[in-house]
C-alpha cells in the first residue's frame, strides 16, 4: 500500500516538472502581515456583537484585461461577468455582490502581455497607471512570474491591511472554479489552511479544548473549523481529489499515547489542494471575510461611484428594537434617510451619515422603541427634496409623517407615528390644497402605523400629504414622478 502512494506520489512530481499546468498561489504573509493577523483575530474575536441588520454587501469591480500592444490577446469580458457571478453564488450566504463598476479596461501593452512579475516595479507600475479607487481592481494578465522569471503563478492578492485593493489572475487559472474565489478570500484576509510562519506555528490535528495539543486557536489559519493541514498541495492529492499524504501529527495524547493521521479538507477553498476540487469555505471563514469587510474593505469600495451602481434593498432596522448598540458597524446605505423617532444627530454618539455611502451606528447610540430607518439609494428610489434636510427629525412629543420612497412613481408607504391614542386623518392634497385622497380616517393606537398606497395614478407633480391628531396638522411635500 505504501508502495503504491509512493508511486502515485511520483507521478505527480513527474506532471509537475513537466507540464505548466498546476500553478501556484503567490499570496504569502510575512511575520510582520502574521502580526497584524493575529491581533485583528483577537479583536475580532472579543467582538460579540452582530451588524444590526443583514443587507447586501456590494463589491464593485473593475477588470483590468491585458493585451498585445495591438489589442489581440487578453481575457474576455464577457466570460468574466460570468465568473463574477459565479463568485456572487458562492459568496451569497454573506450578502456578498460582485459586480462590474464600468466597463473593462484594457492595457494594450507587449511588456505587460510578456508577464508580469509579482513584487516587481512592474506589478507597481500597472497598479500605480491604472487601479481605480474605491473598487476591487482585478487585473486579468496571460502570464505571472514568480522570483526566478518562470510563469508558475496561478493568482496573488493583497491582505486588508496591506493597503492594496487589487487582485492579479492568470487568464489560465481565471476559470478554473477556485482561483478567483481563493484570491477573494485572500482579499478579505482569510489565510491558507495550512499557514505556518514564524510567528503562527503548526496547527494539531485536535479540535477538542480538552486535548493537551488542542492549539487551532492561536496556530495555523486561527481557525477550528479549518483542519490542520500542513502538507496539503497539488502535490499529495490524486485527480480524484483523494488526500494522498502520509505525515503524521507529533501530537501525543496522553492516554493512550497516541499519533494521528492529518485528514486536510482538499475541497476548501483557501488550501493548496488543485483547483479543481476546491469548492468550499467553513462558516468560520465566511465570518472572518465579513469581519475583515467590516473593518478594512468597506471603506475601501464606493459601490455608488460607477455606473453600474446598484439601487440598493431598503435598509430597516426592526421596528420595536431598544436595544444599544455598543460597537460600530455600518450599514452601507443610500442617498438619504429618514427617521420618524427621536434620534440626536449632532453630537457623538449618534447617527454620522454620508451622501450616498454609508449610515453609521456609533458606539453608545440608541433607538427608541419603535424608531424606523430607512435608507435609499440615491438615483434609485428616493430622494428627498433638494430644500430638505437630508434627515427628517421628529419631536418625540408630536405626530411623524414619512413618505417613502418620495419622490415616488408608484407604490409607497405612508409611515406616521402618533404621540397618543386618539382620530389620525391623512389626506393627499394637490398643490393648490384640494382633497385628491383620504388615506386615512379613524381611532388609532398610540405608537407607529403604515399605509401602503399606490400613486401610479397621480399625475406628476408636488403634492401635500397631511396629517391631522388631536388637533394638530403634520404637512410632508410629496413629488410624483412620470
Ligand atoms: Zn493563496
Amino acid at each position: 500500500m505504501k508502495k503504491l502512494i509512493l508511486s502515485s506520489a511520483l507521478l505527480l512530481m513527474g506532471l509537475w516538472a513537466g507540464a505548466q499546468n498546476i500553478k501556484l498561489c503567490g499570496t504569502d504573509a510575512t511575520p510582520l502581515d502574521d502580526s497584524i493577523y493575529v491581533a485583528k483575530v483577537a479583536e475580532f474575536n472579543a467582538d460579540t456583537t452582530t451588524p444590526p441588520v443583514m443587507v447586501t454587501h456590494y463589491i464593485p469591480v473593475q477588470y483590468h484585461i491585458v493585451r498585445r500592444s495591438d489589442g489581440t490577446g487578453g481575457a474576455v469580458a464577457d466570460a468574466i461577468d460570468d465568473l463574477l457571478a459565479q463568485l456572487s453564488d458562492q459568496l451569497d450566504t454573506v450578502g456578498f455582490n460582485f459586480f462590474r463598476c464600468e466597463d473593462p479596461n484594457y492595457i494594450d501593452a507587449d511588456d505587460y502581455f510578456a508577464g508580469v512579475q509579482q513584487g516587481s516595479t512592474m506589478e507597481t507600475d500597472i497598479v500605480t497607471d491604472h487601479a481605480r479607487t474605491g473598487v476591487l481592481n482585478i487585473f486579468f494578465v496571460p502570464s505571472l512570474l514568480d522570483d526566478n522569471g518562470t510563469d508558475t503563478i496561478c493568482g496573488f492578492a493583497r491582505f486588508p491591511w496591506q493597503g492594496g485593493n487589487y487582485i492579479f489572475i492568470h487568464n489560465d487559472c481565471a476559470a478554473d472554479g477556485s482561483t478567483l474565489l481563493h484570491q477573494v478570500g485572500h482579499y478579505f484576509g482569510l489565510y491558507h489552511t495550512h499557514h505556518t510562519s514564524s510567528r503562527i506555528e503548526a496547527e494539531h490535528v485536535t479540535r477538542s479544548e480538552a486535548d493537551t495539543c488542542f492549539n487551532c486557536l492561536t496556530a495555523g489559519d486561527l481557525l477550528c473549523d479549518t483542519e490542520a493541514d500542513p502538507g496539503l498541495s497539488a502535490l499529495n492529492v490524486d485527480a480524484m481529489c483523494n488526500y494522498l499524504g502520509i505525515s503524521k501529527d507529533t501530537c501525543n495524547l496522553s492516554s493512550p499515547p497516541q499519533i494521528l493521521d492529518f485528514t486536510p479538507d482538499v475541497t476548501n477553498v483557501m488550501s493548496l489542494a488543485p483547483a479543481n476540487c476546491r469548492k468550499t469555505l467553513t462558516a468560520g471563514q465566511l465570518d472572518r471575510m465579513l469581519d475583515f469587510y467590516f473593518d478594512s474593505r468597506l471603506m475601501q469600495l464606493d459601490p455608488m461611484g460607477c455606473t453600474n451602481s446598484p439601487c440598493y434593498d431598503d435598509v430597516v432596522l426592526p421596528i420595536g428594537m431598544d436595544t444599544t448598540i455598543t460597537a460600530v458597524k455600518t450599514i452601507r446605505a443610500s442617498g438619504s434617510i429618514t427617521s420618524i423617532e427621536v434620534i440626536d444627530v449632532s453630537t457623538p454618539p449618534g447617527v454620522t451619515y454620508k451622501a450616498g455611502g454609508f449610515v453609521c451606528l456609533n458606539p453608545g447610540f440608541e433607538t427608541v422603541k419603535g424608531s424606523i430607518f430607512q435608507a435609499f439609494i440615491e438615483g434609485c428610489t428616493n430622494l428627498l427634496p433638494d430644500d430638505e434636510p437630508d434627515f427628517l427629525v421628529i419631536p418625540k412629543e408630536k405626530p411623524g409623517l414619512v413618505i417613502a420612497p418620495n419622490p415616488v412613481s408608484a407604490e409607497l408607504t405612508f409611515w406616521f407615528k402618533l404621540p397618543r391614542e386618539g382620530r389620525a386623518r391623512i389626506q393627499v392634497l394637490s398643490s393648490t390644497g384640494q382633497v385628491i385622497q383620504v388615506l386615512a380616517d379613524g381611532l388609532y393606537q398610540e405608537g407607529l402605523h403604515s399605509i401602503n398606497w399606490n400613486a401610479a395614478s397621480l399625475r406628476s407633480g408636488m403634492y401635500f400629504v397631511t396629517l391631522q391628531h388631536n388637533g394638530q396638522l403634520t404637512v410632508q411635500k410629496m413629488v410624483k414622478l412620470e
